[in-house]
């Protein structure tokens, strides 16, 4: 049975009052969770916790238009339409028209499954600014495996061919999520988004949220293997810019200023949650990228701490950390 859905209790701000928030910095980017249902079934997957509790509750066209309208206003300049799989929303199309007619610039994260189709894809890159294409692995046999689908890497990369091929100087970006399963194959992975043409490649550390932390001792890979690897992987992208999600900073060696601890944007994400008797469209907000992570003893020595947020919460419950080793004041130690 279903909880009622009620408007939010939380008061709002008047309109056209932009949000600021610590050290001054202003609100501009807003994530929108668009569905709750996605095609494919990947091992990690941190939403779908989120998915199985609001699949009932679909995001009605009149919501979005009052969240991007809203938003606007308050001087919101940029929206990451994500979900489950935001392209499969009815109204997908318009949602990209409105926001740039609020003068938005626009951004989906996708597995491809609608922008593979070229029909599609020609009525989305008008009014589509940048695109974060999920692409786990260098192969049919691994990213499928990781996606639980058969036929998504052929779609994910037909996509992100069909993008660049109909908008040049668009921004297609690959998302690539490390796990177990695929971390042999990561710097093969990054090396196929560049040659196919991606801006921006992200390596992701499995997060400990959803799916990801039901299974988190079967898909997290050990600190010293990431230090191994990652380094490594950067090295393949022969342009294109290579970030690193969720990963402490000294386990990136000489690459340590491409952690995205550094380049990350105050966000509020608009999605169902919980509250006591009622579920609410709403939004959280999020002014540093901590989420779920945590310092551990050897953090409290290092000369980065006010700039890397550590590593993730459940990894410091379940597994030594002694491959996090400080920067220090003297740079001994640092991307050593
Ligand atoms: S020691 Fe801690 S704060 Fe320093 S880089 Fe490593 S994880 Fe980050």
């Amino acid at each position: 049975m279903h909880l009622p859905v009620l408007p939010s209790a939380a008061p709002k701000p008047a309109a056209d009052t932009p949000w600021i928030g610590p050290n001054g910095r202003a609100m501009e980017r807003l994530e929108l969770h668009l569905t709750y249902t996605c095609p494919e079934r990947c091992s990690f997957c941190s939403e779908e916790h989120r998915m199985k509790a609001y699949r009932g509750y679909p995001v009605t066209w009149g919501r979005v238009a009052t969240v991007l309208r809203l938003h606007a206003s308050r001087g919101v300049r940029g929206v990451h339409l994500t979900g489950g799989e935001p392209t499969i929303h009815p109204q997908f199309i318009e949602t990209l028209v409105l926001a740039k007619k609020l003068g938005m610039r626009t951004s989906v994260g996708t597995i491809g499954t609608r922008l593979a189709d070229e029909a599609f894809a020609r009525q989305a890159l008008p009014h589509l600014d940048e695109a974060l294409f999920s692409l786990h692995g260098p192969s049919a046999a691994v990213h499928d495996r990781m996606a639980g689908r058969d036929g998504s890497f052929a779609r994910v990369v037909l996509a992100l061919e069909n993008s660049l091929r109909l908008k040049p100087g668009f921004g297609a970006y690959v998302n690539t999520v490390v796990t177990r399963h695929n971390v042999d194959a990561l710097a093969d992975t990054v090396a196929l988004a560049d040659q196919l043409g991606a801006k921006l490649i992200v390596i992701s550390n499995t997060t400990p949220e959803g799916a990801g932390l039901d299974r988190y001792d079967e898909l997290a890979v050990p600190l010293d293997e990431l230090a191994r690897v990652l380094p490594l992987a950067a090295e393949r992208a022969a342009a294109a810019i290579v970030r690193f999600f969720g990963v402490p900073m000294c386990l990136l060696g000489a690459h340590s200023m491409l952690s995205n601890d550094l380049h990350w944007d105050p966000r509020v994400t608009v999605e169902w949650q919980s509250a006591p008797g009622k579920v609410v469209f709403d939004g959280i907000y999020s002014w540093a990228p901590d989420r779920k992570r945590v310092h551990t003893l050897a953090c409290e020595r290092c000369t980065r701490k006010g700039v890397c947020m550590g590593v993730f919460d459940r990894y410091a419950e379940l597994y030594p950390t002694e491959a996090l080793v400080p920067f220090t004041e003297s740079g001994a130690g640092d991307d050593a």
